[in-house]
């Protein structure tokens, strides 16, 4: 995960300067997956997280933006560059699925809508994403 993340951001060339991991002791705490700082260049995430958690959030540090179309075209590049093409099309839909700013998008690429997310199980059921008050401070 923290090499993944370290390759992703050197080939990107983003000037990411701290990788932060933590673990709760006891399960089931609320937590958010992940956030991240354009600001102070960092990415954080909770225990348990994949690649796809660390691309959605290198995709911010790139685009210095919350979850915009223009963040939403760079995750899906990032997808498509560095996952494997069927792990990348199930990132795809499940961005589509949790994103507003994706189905267009979706729907340009796959030429049909990603499902409403009530219709499948949360794709992650881990922690729910908590909005930070501090600025830039996404998510
Ligand atoms: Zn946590
Ligand atoms: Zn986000």
């Amino acid at each position: 995960m923290v090499a993944f993340t370290r390759r992703v951001a050197e080939a990107e060339g983003i000037d990411l300067r701290e990788i932060r991991l933590h673990a709760h002791a006891r399960g089931s705490i609320a937590c958010y997956d992940a956030q991240a700082s354009w600001e102070d260049h960092f990415v954080e995430f909770c225990g348990g997280q994949n690649r796809e958690t660390a691309l959605h959030e290198l995709a911010h540090l790139i685009v210095e933006d919350y979850h915009s179309k223009t963040w939403a075209v760079c995750l899906m590049a990032l997808h498509r560059t560095y996952l494997p093409p069927a792990r990348a099309r199930r990132a795809d839909r499940v961005l589509a699925m949790e994103y507003r700013s994706a189905r267009p998008l979706y729907l340009a690429r796959y030429g049909h809508s990603a499902p409403k997310k009530s219709e499948e199980p949360p794709a992650r059921k881990c922690h729910r994403r908590k909005t930070s008050k501090k600025r830039r401070r996404v998510r």
